[in-house]
This record gives C-alpha cells, sequence and structure tokens, in this order.
C-alpha cells in the first residue's frame, strides 16, 4: 500500500516563535513588501544574517511539544511517511540541524529539506512538495498556504489561529489531518 505522504513546515508548525519578540514584528522583518503579498526577504548583509542566526538559536526557539507528540504518534504508524519542508535560508543550516539534535525530532522524518538555494519560500516549498509527491503539507503561513493550495491538488493546512485562508483549509489542531 502507498503510504501517505505529510509534510510539515518547521517555524510555527514545529519550533515556536522566540517569545519575546512580537509576531508583527518578526513578520515585518521577514516578508518584503509586494503587490501579491507573497515575497520574501533575503537577509544579504552579514550583520542581517548574524541577527537571524542568533534569533534562531535553539533556546531561543522552543518546541510546539503538543505538535510534535502527534507528529511522534503518527512517525509510529506505518501508514505514513513524514517530512519536512523548511524555507530556512541556507546559512541557517547549522542552527536547524543543531535544533533538531537537541529536540530529538530528527528521527520522526524521512527526510528534512530546508532551502539551502535561498529560493523565494513559496516556490520552493512548492517545487519540494511535487518532488516528494507528498499528499498533506501544513504550514502557519497563511498566504503561502493559499498559493500552495491554488498550485498543487494535495490537501494543504494553515496551522494559524491568527489568519483566514482562502483556498487552504484552516487548523488548530494537528489531529485535524488524518481520521
Ligand atoms: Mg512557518
Amino acid at each position: 500500500m502507498e503510504k501517505i505522504k505529510i509534510a510539515f513546515d518547521l517555524d510555527g508548525v514545529i519550533i515556536d516563535k522566540p517569545p519575546l519578540i512580537p509576531k508583527k514584528l518578526l513578520e515585518k522583518l521577514f516578508r518584503g513588501k509586494s503587490h501579491n503579498g507573497l515575497h520574501y526577504c533575503f537577509p544579504h548583509s552579514k550583520i542581517e544574517q548574524k541577527i537571524r542566526k542568533l534569533s534562531h538559536f535553539y533556546l531561543f526557539r522552543p518546541p510546539i511539544k503538543r505538535n510534535i507528540q502527534f507528529i511522534s504518534q503518527l512517525a509510529k504508524d506505518s501508514k505514513f511517511e513524514l517530512y519536512v519542508i523548511s524555507a530556512r535560508y541556507s546559512f541557517l543550516r547549522l542552527e536547524t540541524e543543531n535544533w533538531l539534535k537537541k529536540r530529538k525530532t530528527k528521527s520522526l522524518f524521512k527526510e528534512i529539506f530546508i532551502n539551502l538555494s535561498d529560493e523565494q519560500p513559496h516556490l520552493f516549498k512548492e517545487k519540494k512538495l511535487r518532488e516528494i509527491k507528498a499528499d498533506i503539507f501544513v504550514d502557519d503561513d497563511g498566504l503561502l498556504a493559499d498559493y500552495l493550495a491554488e498550485k498543487l491538488k494535495i490537501k494543504i493546512y494553515c496551522f494559524n489561529k491568527n489568519v483566514d485562508c482562502l483556498k487552504a483549509k484552516n487548523i488548530d489542531n494537528l489531529n485535524d489531518l488524518v481520521g
């Protein structure tokens, strides 16, 4: 039997935001301006990259425990094959590996993809989802989730209480993914 392939975004789904920085400010820093709203800044200067690297140090990024618990249950079920598809840029590779190691979550996934060629996040995720032939994807970015739901014929879920998606399906509990 074909396994059901479920892919998860990292930040906002598995990894929480740093507790002291308002989400609005993070969004402002990380998303550029454009007419359709889907454009993400790549921090080109060394100092910006340093700040981002620091803000991704694992102790500043708490795990989203209930989601990890749920994913751990799924990982035990041979019906499912689990992936991470994160658009974190190449300069965050070590921080990401370190987080997954420290939080003992690496073994839950068949493969973990991050955005090593620094592509636009929505394009990177679209490409990877096609490549692995995912059945389900969960992201916390409403605009991005809607973009993917428009482009791909798979189930796209948005795990974020503060946005209403038009195309993707909003959920606030990962249990709603299956069953
Ligand atoms: Mg995210």
